[in-house]
């Protein structure tokens, strides 16, 4: 009862069904994007999900972390999020990890992963995690989010390019707080939780190593088909 009305998606079905609750999905950062990523994968039924944030909760998060409560300001992330994950889907399995994720300590948070979900908001992080799911062969979902705009892809080694074939980590400025508007990190966070079970359970899979650009100002997206870099110093 609870999947019914997408298990009467053409193409989905119990087949579909079975494929999220046999699959376990990892999410680096459950903040603004991560918030909607995981809600959506949590209610489609992804069996396993490994959520991992090292950050308490801030109230000025509130206005895009939609997945928190004002009670929670000054709780754990990942804490809060597994117990509000778990009491939307308690028929689903969440595993909270408490750390920075770091090139040390990815294979033990996300080593058992059949895809990972990137809604992080930093780009030295971000290059982690396309390293470790190029050497790994693991799909990775990665998007950014910054006022009304955004981007989003899906990365699947070794057949698309990878983040670093065209992502410039020293391209950003660190100058104080990223502007964001709460419903854009809504949009993107939710366009990777659509990719993501996409890919998971085999549908169509003409996103993958498309880069979509998003405009919420004019309601324009841009697919943009990328190209491996062959001097990439991670796919090269
Ligand atoms: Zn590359």
């Amino acid at each position: 009862m609870r999947y019914e009305r997408q298990i009467i998606i053409d193409g989905w079905g119990t087949g579909g069904q079975e494929k999220l609750k046999k699959s376990h999905v990892g999410i680096a950062g459950i903040g603004g994007l991560g918030s909607p990523a995981a809600i959506y994968l949590a209610a489609a039924g992804v069996g396993r999900l490994s959520i991992c944030d090292y950050q308490d909760l801030e109230i000025s998060n509130l206005n895009r972390q939609v997945l928190y409560i004002t009670d929670d300001v000054g709780k754990s992330k990942v804490q809060a999020a597994r117990q509000h994950l778990t009491a939307l889907n308690p028929e689903i399995d969440v595993i909270a990890h408490e750390e920075p994720v770091s090139s040390e300590n990815i294979a033990d948070i996300f080593g058992d992963c059949d895809l990972i979900v990137d809604c992080l908001d930093n780009p030295e992080t971000r290059l982690i995690i396309n390293e470790y799911c190029v050497k790994q062969s693991i799909a990775f979902v990665h998007a950014g989010v910054r006022e009304f705009y955004g981007q989003v892809m899906l990365i699947n080694p070794p057949l698309t390019p990878c983040l670093a074939c065209f992502f410039d980590a020293g391209g950003f400025a660190d100058d104080g707080p990223i502007p964001i508007c709460g419903s854009t990190a809504g949009v993107l966070g939710s366009l990777e939780a659509n990719l993501a079970q996409r890919w998971l359970m085999g549908m169509e899979p003409g996103s993958d190593g498309v880069f979509f650009s998003v405009d919420l100002t004019t309601m324009e997206i841009n697919r943009i088909e990328m190209t491996k870099n062959p001097d990439c110093p991670v796919c090269g």
